[in-house]
């Protein structure tokens, strides 16, 4: 009923199919023709502070929109995108919107971190980390202010090449970030090696974790653990007031998913974050907001 709702629509679970509909595969050609159109377009789902309701910045998300099938979501198409070879140019075409689209907001005084995706077959090679730098220093983009995510249960596989020019983007100033924390298994001493800024913790282990005992402590673990190798601790997936209170409770750093904002078309994320203003007035905070 209040306006956020109503701008923001119900949300729909990104790989939300009918029950007992397939979902369509898509093939190599399909895809890099689509990558010739410029079919690719970014969505961008805010990042907030759970302590002060700032909103820190936004992570880059691809969707597909499809001249037939309309918007199709990255769960159909990254996979052949990293069996085919298409990867890298998919990762450069997405992080160049990125940091166009950081320019803007820059620009438009709305200084928002800004964190995009990357696969592991990204960081075979040392040309990535050329081409991170180069673009984002051609839109004057500063590498503290540009997050790379990296999805846990990938991250272990295969290490050398990917550690080092993680390490060497780190030492470039660019964050990092361990996305999906928790699906993986990454032992602490792997951890150790890697310089991570951010942890997310994967929503699986955030919504109801309030309720669940076994939910809860692996969202505790989690948060344990990041806070002792001095990462900031995302919750990804934050459903409803229950999750949010949870995070309050346990100090835990920043907050992402329904609760706060689907992901966005970049022209909207003025207007939610107006929004989110005053919702953090009115409702998150109210009693600070009448001291
Ligand atoms: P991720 O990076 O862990 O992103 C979070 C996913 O959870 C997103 O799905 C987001 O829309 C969804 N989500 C966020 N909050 C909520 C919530 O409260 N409830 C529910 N049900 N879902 C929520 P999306 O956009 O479909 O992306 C799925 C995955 O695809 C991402 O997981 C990421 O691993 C990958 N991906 C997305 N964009 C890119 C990209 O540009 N490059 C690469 N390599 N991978 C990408
Ligand atoms: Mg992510
Ligand atoms: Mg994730
Ligand atoms: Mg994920």
């Amino acid at each position: 009923p209040d306006a956020l709702a109503a701008m923001l629509g119900k949300w729909a679970p990104p790989s939300a199919s009918a029950p007992g509909t397939a979902k369509k595969v898509y093939s190599a050609d399909e895809l890099r023709a689509a990558l010739k159109e410029s079919e690719l377009i970014n969505y961008y789902q805010p990042k907030v502070a759970v302590a002060s309701g700032e909103v820190v910045g936004v992570e880059t998300l691809v969707r597909w929109r499809h001249p037939r099938d309309g918007i199709v979501f990255p769960d159909q198409f990254i996979g052949v995108a990293e069996a085919s070879g298409l990867i890298d140019d998919l990762t450069q075409t997405v992080f160049t919107a990125a940091m166009t689209q950081a320019k803007a907001w820059q620009e438009a005084r709305l200084p928002l971190r800004i964190a995009v995706n990357v696969s592991m077959d990204n960081l075979a090679s040392i040309d990535f980390l050329n081409f991170v730098a180069e673009a984002a220093a051609k839109e004057g983009i500063a590498p503290q202010n540009v997050v790379l995510e990296v999805t846990e249960s990938r991250l272990m596989q295969d290490t050398r090449a990917p550690l080092e020019i993680l390490t060497r983007l780190r030492l470039k100033r660019f964050r990092l970030s361990i996305d999906d924390f928790g699906t993986g298994h990454s032992s602490l001493a792997q951890l150790r090696d890697i310089p991570f800024d951010e942890l997310k913790i994967d929503q699986g282990f955030v919504h109801r974790a309030s309720t669940d005992e076994t939910l809860r402590a692996i969202y505790d673990a989690s948060l344990s653990l990041a806070r002792q190798l001095n990462m900031e601790v995302v919750a990804e997936g934050v459903q409803d007031q229950e999750d949010w209170e949870l995070l309050r409770r346990t100090g835990c750093d920043l907050a992402q998913g329904a609760f706060v904002s689907r992901p966005l078309l970049p022209e909207d994320v003025p207007g939610w974050i107006e929004l989110w203003r005053e919702r953090v007035r009115t409702q998150l905070f109210p009693r600070e907001d009448a001291k």
